[in-house]
């Protein structure tokens, strides 16, 4: 058998040996492609002075590359246990390199396990649960971020929600979150016949770094005011802004009462997010 650029197995060959049929539950949608795996590796900056913490490795195509591209330590977490014998191989060839932990990365805490140092996330992420778990890591601690990148896969329609700014149909609640924690970016697509199995659509890949400095305002208010104005984003402000102030809370701001919720900038949604101006629900 023909070895790939690592000394390893191709994937399909570790797929195949260890019966990795995808399972659809687990949103197992494997890259199999070790160029590409390769190209997300080396999106993410360089890897030998943090800690790479990587979501549902799988069969380890990503893994591979993040540790062929010289990562110190990857620390990654899989719930599919038929995935770990092919992982312990992994970390054979790259001794004392490759932590796995079994389990369901909703309920770790990536910050406990960094343990203090520096993170950057890399995942080709499984797409029913990939947006809770940015969110997660978004809003874990907005005063001192534990993760210094992420570069995540999402299917495309989700990256365009992160990256959104105001007047895009994708601007939205996760667009103004991720967009007052962190600078974001869509670095580059990957079509669906990359994947096996294909999933229905094209994927990207986002790159977020922590913001220099924030706009002030607290995580909870600005969530109230984005709940509300985008929960009727068709509507005027001033009648989806009800419940928190309505007319009031935008006059105090300086803002229209009829605008809407998709037309206001990152500073507006912060200013009216201002504890003072907020009647609370
Ligand atoms: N990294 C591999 C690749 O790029 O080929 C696999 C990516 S696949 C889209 C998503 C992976 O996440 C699968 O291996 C799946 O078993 C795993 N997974 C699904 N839900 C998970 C969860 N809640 N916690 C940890 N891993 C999960």
């Amino acid at each position: 058998m023909s070895l790939a650029f690592d000394g390893l197995p191709p994937l399909r060959d570790v797929v195949a040996r260890h019966g990795l049929d995808a399972l659809k539950a687990l949103g197992q949608n494997f890259l199999f492609d070790l160029n590409l795996t390769q190209k997300i590796a080396r999106s993410a900056g360089s890897l030998d002075n943090h800690v790479t913490i990587e979501i549902g490795p799988g069969p380890g195509g990503l893994t591979r590359a993040l540790l062929a591209s010289g990562a110190r330590k990857v620390i990654a977490i899989e719930r599919d246990t038929r995935c770990l014998p092919a992982l312990a191989e992994i970390g054979d060839h790259y001794p004392g390199k490759l932590e796995v932990i079994e389990g369901d990365a909703l309920k770790v805490d990536l910050a406990e396990l960094a343990a203090g140092e520096k993170v950057r996330i890399v995942a080709n992420l499984p797409y029913n649960v990939g947006t809770q778990l940015l969110i997660n890591w978004l809003t874990r601690d907005v005063e001192k971020p534990f993760w210094a990148s992420m570069t995540l896969m999402f299917q495309k329609e989700v990256g365009q929600r992160i990256v959104a700014r105001p007047g895009s149909n994708h601007y939205g609640r996760l667009g103004v979150l991720a967009g007052w924690i962190a600078d974001t970016e869509i670095l580059f697509d990957i079509p669906p016949q990359a994947f096996n199995p294909p999933p229905k659509v094209t994927s990207s890949v986002v790159h977020l770094t922590p913001k220099a400095t924030r706009l002030p305002c607290a995580l909870a208010d600005l969530e109230r005011i984005t709940q509300a104005a985008f929960g009727q984003r068709r509507k005027m402000l001033r009648q989806s802004l009800k419940p928190v102030g309505g007319e009031a809370l935008l006059e105090a701001a300086g803002i229209d009462p009829t605008r809407r919720a998709e037309t206001l900038s990152l500073e507006e949604f912060c200013l009216l997010a201002r504890p003072q101006n907020q009647r609370r629900g």
